[in-house]
């Protein structure tokens, strides 16, 4: 019963194979070997894009900060919402890769905070810019799926991206969770990026049963130009890369990618559904593999003591019917049992 994230899961066993199969004979460094190739072009026909320009490094964070660094010069800023991932997860290092570029925090929706809205992107952007005493406009990075669990349609992400377009704005996506989103959207990548109005893209594997790769894609190879070196300047220029590559190629190799983010999303449907039928109150709108709840920290810990992980403020001092939320993170491997186990016991303590 772990929901504490999707990175707290095991590697998939395809992957593991695909690693050892790498581990023959000698393959050149840095890239320039034969599976890396072969994952660049997977890559491209994955997005219809055959002139976009592919990079491998090790974390979302490289991947969210060294893309954004490619798009944004150090002077400007960054519009992205309160809860990004940029915002609260990655140490400033969007700021400091970027050479001092900074982020403007756009509000959400009432119901769904990490959702930005077309008119207050529309309003932050206006208001950037200007003379040389002020941030000048960036680029918009927007989260799919989100920090707080929920999906942009389509729809919204062109909203979006026409208000950076108006702007002449680049659009940055953070895909963490891309392969989850697509998967709730059924729609192609290529639908969910540059056929919206998305520039670059960082294509997610380690949430989704890799052991440590993200893909960044950039659908203008203008924008990437500067990615080759600062990803060595920041160290995530891997020597032996072909483990990077190995990785990939299995993750797109008979659509796995796509197998595990349904098994991962579908167990987030079972707990939805389950949380519902007890009246759980859900605050994740559109999810797709993650949902936030609350409960009386009692049940909270309950739940707890009883073996299930997840993160919440539980553990904190305080009243036992103070209400709290937690957050309950589905990976490919977790299964139907050990969620229909966890919704008992949430019977239970309620
Ligand atoms: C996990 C996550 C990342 C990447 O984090 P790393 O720990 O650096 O791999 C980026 N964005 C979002 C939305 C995430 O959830």
């Amino acid at each position: 019963m772990n929901f504490a994230s999707d990175n707290a899961g095991p590697v998939h066993p395809k992957v593991m194979e695909a690693l050892v199969a790498a581990n023959t004979d000698y393959a050149m460094a840095y890239g320039n070997d034969d599976l890396t190739a072969q994952v660049v072009d997977k890559i491209r026909d994955l997005f219809e894009a055959p002139e976009a320009a592919v990079f491998l490094v090790a974390t979302g964070t490289a991947a969210n900060s060294l893309a954004l660094a490619s798009l944004c010069p150090p002077w400007s800023t960054v519009f992205c919402s309160h809860v990004a991932h940029i915002e609260e997860d990655e140490c400033n290092a969007p700021e400091f890769y970027s050479g001092g570029a900074k982020l403007t925090l756009v509000d959400g929706k009432a119901d769904a905070p990490d959702q930005m809205t077309p008119d207050a992107l529309h309003s932050a952007i206006a208001a950037a810019g200007g003379s040389v005493h002020n941030a000048q406009r960036g680029a918009v990075s927007l989260t799919q799926v989100g920090e707080k669990g929920n999906t942009y349609t389509l729809d919204e992400i062109r909203a979006l991206c026409d208000v950076a377009k108006g702007f002449d704005v680049p659009v940055f996506m953070d895909g963490a969770r891309f392969s989850n989103a697509i998967a709730k959207l059924a729609c192609t990548p290529a639908e969910m990026t540059w056929k919206a109005g998305v520039d670059a893209v960082a294509f997610g594997g380690t949430k989704n049963g890799l052991m440590a790769v993200e893909a960044v894609v950039f659908f203008n190879p203008k924008h990437a130009q500067e990615f080759e070196f600062r990803r060595k300047r920041a160290a995530q220029l891997f020597s032996k890369h072909r483990f990077l590559a190995a990785q990939l190629d299995a993750y797109l190799t008979d659509g796995l990618w796509l197998d595990m983010a349904h098994a991962a999303n579908a167990r987030c449907h079972q707990l939805l559904e389950g949380l519902q039928r007890l009246g759980v109150p859900v605050q994740t709108q559109t999810p797709a593999n993650l949902i936030f709840f609350t409960l009386p920290r009692r049940a909270h810990r309950a739940l707890t003591d009883a073996g299930a992980v997840y993160y919440s403020a539980a553990a904190q001092d305080g009243a036992l019917d103070d209400m709290l939320t937690g957050r309950l993170v589905c990976d490919w491997s977790l299964s139907e049992e050990a969620v229909t186990r966890f919704l008992d016991l949430v019977a239970k303590a309620i």
